[in-house]
């Protein structure tokens, strides 16, 4: 993809902080971090997201995402951290090339996910359930 710009990463046209590549996959640091080392791993072919990319190769990718909480562990002594993947414009997909977010997390980090929850809604789980049949 052109204009891609996880693209031109892997392509070597504009820099990126590598902590790890492979033959499927490439993982760089967040140039807007939210946490120290928040790192971004991507398959080195243009999938949008979830929905396009083939599972033999968004395995690839899971597969970088354990390897790389592995040596934060390791190597950091990492204990706690998020793994996210936006797909969509709704759900705060900015670039689209597939990635995941690696956000370490620590005591007092400042970050404060804010889900609401809706208990209120179990009535509606039975019809929930019939659409997917
Ligand atoms: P998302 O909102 O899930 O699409 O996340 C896109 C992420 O890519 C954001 O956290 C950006 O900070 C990050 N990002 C955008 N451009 C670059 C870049 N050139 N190098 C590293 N990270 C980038
Ligand atoms: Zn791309």
């Amino acid at each position: 993809m052109e204009n891609c710009i996880f693209c031109k990463i892997i392509r070597g046209e504009i820099p990126s902080w590598k902590v790890y590549e492979d033959e499927h996959t490439l993982a760089f640091l967040d140039i807007n971090p939210v946490a120290r080392y928040h790192t971004i791993v991507i398959p080195k072919t243009h999938h949008e997201n979830i929905f396009d990319i083939p599972p033999a190769v968004f395995s690839h990718v899971c597969t970088t995402v354990k390897h790389l909480a592995d040596l934060y562990q390791e190597k950091l002594g990492l204990t706690d951290l998020q793994i996210r993947h936006n797909a969509g414009a709704n759900a705060q997909q900015d670039v689209f090339h597939l990635h995941m977010h690696i956000v370490p997390r620590s005591a007092d980090d400042g970050i404060d996910i804010l889900h609401i929850p809706h208990p209120e809604w179990r009535e509606t789980f039975d019809d929930l359930l019939k659409k997917l049949l």
